[in-house]
C-alpha cells in the first residue's frame, strides 16, 4: 500500500458479508459526492448537502432503473472518517443489492478499497495516530470484552496520552541537559534530570508491562493442559467451560486427539487445548499424540501441568517445554493428596476446589499487573517500540550529559514510532494488512 493515490476515491461494502437488515457501501475520495450524485436519486443532490446530513431516496443504474431504496450520508472534508469527501449508501443489506450498489459506485469511477484503505487514509490525513487506527482493528476484531475496551481506549487517545507523557518527561529532561551543556557555569540542579529521567523510566516500564496482558487481550492466549493419562485433563477441561466438551473416560490413554475450546478467563480470550496424555508407549497412534501434545505445548501461553493426586506420584515422562510458563497442579483434590508439593495447586474437577485460585493464577500470568481501566500496549510493533525506548531511557542514565542527550533522542524517536507518528511505510503497511476490506 503506499501514500499515493490520496487522488483516487475509493469504495468498498462497509458492512459484514451475509444477509442483514441494512447495509452500507462507503464511498471516499475527492469524487465521492459526485459519484454519490449519479447513483443516488434524492430530494436534492449529495454534492449539494451539508456534511452530517443525511438524504432518502433510490439508488439508480444508469438507464435509471431502480436497484433499492435507501440512504445517503454525507460527510464533507476534513470532517469525516477518513478527513476526505464520504458518501455512505446505506441500502436493504442483502449481498446482492450490496454488490450491484457497488458495481454501480466503480462504474462511475471509484476503485474498490484495498483492507483497511479508509482508516489508512485516516491516518494519512493525521486524523488518526497509528496506535489509534490499530485501535480501531481491535474493535473490529474484538472477540472478548477485554479486546473491545483496550480498543475503546486506544481510540480515545488514553494510549497515546500515556506515551505523550512519558515524552515529555524524555523532552524535558533533554532541555535541562542541553541548558547544562549551553551554560554549564549556571548550573542545572540535578533534580531537574534525574528526577524527569526516572518518572519517564518507571512510567515506560509500567506500560511495557500491560503488553503482554494486551497481546493476550486482543489476540487471545492458548492454554495447554498436559499430563500422564488419566491424570484429569480432560474433567478438568469441562470443569472450567462449565459444560461436557472433552470425553471423560476412566481409560488411560483417551484423547488421542486433542480437542480445542474457547472459553473467556479473567477477561481474556483463551482456548483452552486438552491434549493426548504425555506417556511412553508402544501404541504408534498414542505415540504421534504424545508427540503432538509436547509440540501443543511449546505453541501455548501457557502451560497447566496436571498430576494425579489420588496415585503416587511418577516423573512426567514428556517434557514440559523450556521457557514455557507453567501453572502445576494436583488434581483430584476430593480424594485427598498421596503426595504435597507447594509448587502445585491442589484441584478437583469434582468438587470445583481450588478452580478460582487457578483461575486467579491464569489471570496473573497472562495479565500481570496491568490494571483493567487502563490504556495497554496491544500489538508486537508496539511492545517492540516501548522496548527501544526503553534501553534508551536505561542507557542514558548511567552516561554523561553529552551522551545522555543522544539517548534521550533516540529514546523520543522511538516513542513517536509507538504512538506511530514517526513510522516507515513499510510498518505502516504491516498495520493495516490486518484490516478487512470496507473498515
Ligand atoms: P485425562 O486422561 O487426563 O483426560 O483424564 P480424565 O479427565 O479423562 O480423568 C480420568 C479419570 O479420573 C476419570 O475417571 C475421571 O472421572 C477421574 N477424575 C478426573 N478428575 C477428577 C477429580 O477431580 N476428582 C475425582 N474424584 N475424579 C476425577
Ligand atoms: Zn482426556
Amino acid at each position: 500500500m503506499t501514500r499515493s493515490g490520496l487522488q483516487d476515491t475509493i469504495a468498498a461494502i462497509a458492512t459484514a458479508p451475509g444477509s442483514a437488515g441494512v447495509g452500507i457501501v462507503r464511498v471516499s475520495g475527492p469524487a465521492a459526492l459526485e459519484i454519490a450524485d449519479r447513483a443516488f436519486r434524492g430530494r436534492r443532490a449529495p454534492s449539494r448537502t451539508r456534511g452530517g446530513r443525511f438524504l432518502f431516496g433510490q439508488l439508480v443504474a444508469e438507464g435509471g432503473e431502480l436497484l433499492d431504496e435507501g440512504l445517503c450520508l454525507v460527510f464533507r472534508a476534513p470532517r469525516s472518517y477518513t478527513g476526505e469527501d464520504v458518501a455512505e449508501l446505506q441500502t436493504h443489506g442483502s449481498p446482492a443489492v450490496l454488490a450491484r450498489v457497488l458495481a454501480r459506485v466503480l462504474e462511475l469511477g471509484a476503485r474498490p478499497a484495498r483492507p483497511g484503505e479508509f482508516t489508512l487514509r485516516a491516518y494519512l490525513s493525521g486524523r488518526l495516530d497509528l496506535a489509534q487506527a490499530e485501535a480501531v482493528l481491535n474493535l473490529v476484531n474484538a472477540g472478548s470484552e477485554a479486546a473491545r475496551r483496550q480498543g475503546a481506549l486506544g481510540l480515545s487517545g488514553e494510549l497515546g496520552a500515556r506515551i505523550a507523557g512519558v515524552a515529555a518527561d524524555v523532552t524535558r529532561t533533554l532541555a535541562a541537559i542541553q541548558a547544562m551543556l549551553d551554560y554549564p557555569e549556571e548550573g542545572v540542579p540535578d533534580e531537574d534530570r534525574a528526577e524527569p529521567l526516572a518518572r519517564a523510566r518507571a512510567g515506560l516500564k509500567t506500560l511495557l508491562d500491560t503488553a503482554r496482558a494486551g497481546q493476550a487481550a486482543t489476540r487471545g492466549a492458548r492454554l495447554a493442559l498436559i499430563g500422564r493419562p488419566n491424570a484429569g485433563k480432560s474433567s478438568l477441561l469441562n470443569a472450567l467451560l462449565g459444560y461436557e466438551r472433552s470425553i471423560v473416560t476412566p481409560i488411560p490413554g483417551t484423547t488421542r486427539d486433542y480437542l480445542e475450546a474457547g472459553v473467556e478467563l479473567a477477561g481474556v480470550p483463551v482456548t483452552l487445548v486438552d491434549t493426548a496424555g504425555l506417556r511412553e508407549t508402544a501404541d504408534p497412534v498414542e505415540a504421534a499424540g504424545v508427540r503432538q501434545a509436547a509440540a501443543l505445548a511449546q505453541q501455548a501461553d501457557l502451560v497447566l501441568v496436571l498430576e494425579d493426586g489420588h496415585a503416587p506420584r511418577e516423573a512426567l515422562p514428556g517434557e514440559v517445554p523450556q521457557g514455557a510458563r507453567v501453572i502445576r497442579l494436583r488434581t483430584k483434590a476430593d480424594l485427598g493428596a498421596a503426595w504435597e508439593d507447594p509448587e502445585a495447586l491442589a484441584v478437583s474437577a469434582v468438587t470445583g476446589a481450588g478452580l478460582p485460585e487457578l483461575r486467579e493464577a491464569v489471570r496473573a500470568a497472562l495479565i500481570g499487573d496491568a490494571a483493567r481501566g487502563e490504556a495497554w500496549l496491544t500489538t508486537e510493533r508496539q511492545a517492540d517500540a516501548a522496548r527501544r525506548a526503553l534501553t534508551h531511557l536505561e542507557l542514558a542514565t548511567g552516561l554523561p550529559d553529552d551522551l545522555a542527550g543522544y539517548e534521550l533522542e533516540a529514546a523520543l524517536h522511538a516513542l513517536a514510532e509507538l504512538s506511530g507518528r514517526d513510522v516507515q511505510e513499510d510498518v505502516v503497511d504491516a498495520v493495516f494488512r490486518n484490516f478487512c476490506v470496507g473498515k
